[in-house]
């Protein structure tokens, strides 16, 4: 099985580190985007002209059959089916959990969990074919400790906790591993929101008294992927600079 890896929302932030890195790596990878096409294509660019192999696709990963056709491409334009997926597309927003819609949870839940039981069932039956491959969710230090403001998107970064378990005991047999990656304050698009005082104070509350960048990420869906991490499966490893310790 060749190394194809195809990682959701990879044209921005914690993706986009995630393609380099194992672009670099020698996996041929999909860049995957909802919206940013111009950054996706640069990115794209940037890789091919570093003598990487990649290709773009496009898809909402709260829509099973956008995103499955997606990944079709993706293997198509790669030349064989994903042996690694990274599921790392998600939203988040903050609000006093009686202020949360009805719509705003559904969508949560559509674009954080459902994106991944869309994805991981689309690369399942080739993964199961060969009897190899990888799997890495993205989870939050919230799912693993909620967070006020926060309980729709902590809820749906600790679902992601158990499927991830689930799922690595389901599928170990079958050569395929399941890990999770829970990230703690990454600067990122995502986190901006927050506010350059807030982000001040959550640096100085991380011991390694700075907060993460998108390459400390990749750093740790790097680990998990490697073959040298074979022995680990259903594991939520904790990327936050001693936050949650
Ligand atoms: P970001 O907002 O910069 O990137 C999120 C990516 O997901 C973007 O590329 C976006 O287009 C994509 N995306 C969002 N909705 C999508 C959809 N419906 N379909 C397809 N793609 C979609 O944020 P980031 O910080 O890079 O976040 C990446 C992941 O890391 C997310 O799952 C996030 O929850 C998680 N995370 C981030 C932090 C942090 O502090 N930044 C901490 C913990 C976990």
């Amino acid at each position: 099985m060749d190394k194809i890896a195809f990682i959701t929302g990879s044209s921005r932030g914690i993706g986009r580190a995630v393609a380099c890195r194992l672009a670099r790596e020698g996996y041929a990878v999909a860049i995957h985007y909802l919206r940013a096409e111009d950054c996706a294509r640069s990115l794209l660019e940037q890789l091919l002209r570093e003598g990487c192999r990649a290709a773009v696709v496009q898809a909402d990963v709260a829509d099973r059959e956008a995103v499955t056709a997606a990944i079709r491409q993706a293997e198509a334009a790669l030349g064989g089916p994903v042996s690694l997926l990274v599921n790392n597309a998600g939203i988040a927003e903050q609000h006093l959990f009686q202020d949360v819609t009805p719509a705003f949870w559904r969508r949560i839940f559509a674009v954080n969990v459902d994106g991944a039981y869309h994805t991981i069932q689309a690369v399942l039956p080739a993964m199961l074919h060969e009897k190899r491959g990888c799997i890495i969710n993205t989870s939050s230090i919230w799912g693993q400790r909620g967070a006020s403001c926060e309980a729709a998107y902590s809820a749906t970064k600790a679902a992601l906790i158990g499927l991830t378990r689930s799922l690595a005991m389901e599928l170990a047999p079958s050569g395929i591993r399941v890990n999770c990656v829970a990230p703690g304050v990454i600067r990122t698009d995502m986190v901006e929101v927050l506010g350059a005082d807030t982000l001040r104070s959550l640096a100085e509350e991380t011991p390694v008294g700075r907060l993460g960048t998108p390459e400390d990420i990749a750093n740790a869906v790097a680990f998990l992927a490697d073959d040298r991490a074979s022995f680990l499966t259903g594991q939520v490893l904790t990327a936050d600079g001693g936050f949650i310790v």
